[in-house]
């Protein structure tokens, strides 16, 4: 059997599923999502995640507090409201705050899963940061509630289930600090002949 002749199926994404979707019961329905695309579950733990830890998993992007700040004004003005201030990086060294409550609060189920295009897959089926405006069809457009303006009222981060990776750079890094590198699997998929191989000669008897 010809295999794909690239390193695409090696891409890699951490997923994490928060205190909030391990307390909703979703466990198995999200790793269900992810498992449905064909994507190889390469490592799996669960723990509860000191405060220390989550402020360096956010921060592992250096522009990730702009990019969040950015984001965020950008959706209030999208609904014609006000943000809490024009400032990016000022909002988020309050989400920055809550956040690290909010992962620390319980125990969380880190994973790794492998593909081509596994990052952007994820991000899809995951959905966008507010699960107000998340897409239907989403894990969280369809299995939670919240929003930025409920959020900024209560003094909270939203809760939106899972983490996922923004791009495959930042999962490399991200990968490093949650998962040592011992604890990811390497091993072959029997479905991954039919995702990835190049002609599909191994169905005839
Ligand atoms: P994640 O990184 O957790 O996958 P994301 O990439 O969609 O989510 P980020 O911009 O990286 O979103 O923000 C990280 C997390 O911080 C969000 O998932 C959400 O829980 C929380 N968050 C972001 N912006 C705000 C905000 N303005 N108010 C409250 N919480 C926020
Ligand atoms: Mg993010």
């Amino acid at each position: 059997m010809a295999e794909m002749k690239n390193e695409f199926a090696k891409e890699k994404s951490l997923v994490v599923i928060k205190p909030d979707g391990i307390q909703r019961g979703l466990i198995g329905e999200i790793i269900k999502r992810y498992e449905n695309t064909g994507l190889k579950l390469v490592a799996l733990k669960m723990f509860i995640p000191a405060p220390d830890f989550v402020e360096k998993h956010y921060l592992v992007d250096p522009e990730w507090p702009i990019k969040t700040g950015t984001k965020t004004i950008k959706s209030y003005k999208d609904k014609g409201e006000n943000p809490p201030s024009e400032d990016p990086l000022e909002i988020t060294r309050k989400v920055l705050d809550n956040l690290k409550k909010y992962i620390s609060s319980g125990p969380v189920v880190a994973m790794v899963w492998q593909g081509a295009h596994a990052v952007g897959l994820i991000r899809k089926i995951t959905g966008s940061t507010e699960p107000l405006t998340s897409d239907v069809g989403t894990i969280r457009g369809d299995y939670t509630i919240d929003s930025y303006s409920l959020a900024d009222i209560d003094g909270r981060a939203i809760r939106n289930l899972i983490h996922a990776s923004g791009t495959p750079e930042e999962a490399e890094k991200e990968i490093a600090l949650w998962f040592h590198p011992e604890e990811i699997n390497e091993y072959r998929l029997i479905n991954e002949a039919m995702l990835y191989d190049v002609n599909l000669d191994g169905i005839l008897e």
